[in-house]
């Protein structure tokens, strides 16, 4: 029988956990030939959250849950959530009942018979969102994609389902900084995506506020990327081009390089090579932080013709 862990990170989720558990029990009991446990990883709740699991832990044995001494953020719990999931598919919920537990059925299907590694949830739309937060999260997504060449988009979240293989090659990953959708797509696997439309959370409130959504953006792009250092070094270049047409045209039209023009051209070219040779330090810099990460070098999906495969 394959095991499926649930792993929910929980932040302030008095309100909506009972309910949580209560939809995703009843869902799980419709997926046939499996047995799941309940992985509640509380993340330095201030509210009843800790006592609530303590009472499902107490009366339902397919419950666990641990507790942070802080508030250390989503993406480490899903972390502690992973590395102590036992099951045979791990899958990511929020608890607030905006990942539709009706979905469980069909990604466990998809992993057992259509040779996928993880089946994920497609956000369709933002209905009931904030404007300017779907805003920002697009273009903030349009960024991310262009800088980060990895398969990240608008919908494409945390809710996900997979096989132990991938669940394990995530661990791998152990960096401190965790952008977990960076990393999902950095370990590859196929994955195929399901889409479900946005729901209003249940109960609670969400715990991102616009500026701790922006730190989570910056921190996605430097975890991935090293394109806002080859920006400054572009910026340079095109200083400096700015200094020589400035010079050439101070010397075809104005008779000579001197007064202001020679001023702006000096300014130009100061700023255009100080600006390059710190793009170039920054270069150095973003190796040696990519490198302290010890990713792995390459993830195996599958052996084939070696002794004892
Ligand atoms: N969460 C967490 N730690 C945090 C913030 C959020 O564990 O510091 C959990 C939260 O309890 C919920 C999930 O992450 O289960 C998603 O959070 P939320 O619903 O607030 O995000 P939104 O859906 O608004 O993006
Ligand atoms: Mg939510």
């Amino acid at each position: 029988m394959d095991k499926i862990s649930i792993i929910v990170p929980c932040y302030n989720e008095e309100k909506a956990l009972p309910g949580f558990y209560r939809v995703t029990s009843e869902a799980v009991t419709d997926i046939n030939g499996t047995e799941c446990e309940f992985l509640f990883v509380d993340d330095g709740s201030r509210d009843h959250t800790p006592d609530i699991l303590e009472s499902l832990c107490r009366t339902d044995s397919r419950c666990r849950y641990i507790s942070f001494s802080r508030n250390f953020g989503k993406e480490a719990a899903m972390y502690a959530g992973l590395q102590n999931a036992s099951g045979d598919y791990c899958v990511f919920m929020d608890a607030d009942l905006q990942h539709p537990p009706q979905l469980l059925k069909e990604m466990y299907h998809v992993l057992k018979t259509e040779g996928y590694d993880c089946c994920a949830g497609l956000r369709e739309d933002r209905t009931g969102e904030n404007k300017l937060r779907s805003l920002l999260s697009r273009t903030f997504y349009r960024i991310i994609r262009k800088t980060c060449k990895l398969d990240m988009g608008d919908g494409k979240g945390d809710f996900r389902m997979m096989s132990r293989a991938m669940a394990d090659s995530i661990l791998e990953l152990k960096e401190y900084n965790r952008y977990m959708k960076g990393i999902f797509s950095f370990v590859g696997f196929d994955t195929k995506w399901i889409p479900f439309h946005n729901v209003e959370r249940t109960a609670g409130e969400t715990k991102w506020s616009l500026r701790s959504l922006f730190r989570y953006a910056v921190d996605g792009i430097l975890s991935f990327s090293s394109a806002p250092v080859t920006m400054a070094g572009t910026t340079g270049a095109l200083l400096i081009l700015a200094a020589v047409l400035t010079g050439v045209w101070a010397l075809i039209f104005d008779g000579g390089l001197t007064g202001i023009p020679l001023l702006i051209c000096l300014i130009l070219l100061l700023n255009g090579v100080q600006m390059f040779f710190i793009s170039i330090l920054g270069q150095y810099v973003s190796k040696d932080y990519m490198e302290s990460k010890k990713r792995p070098i390459y993830i195996v999906k599958k052996r084939g013709g070696f002794s004892g495969t």
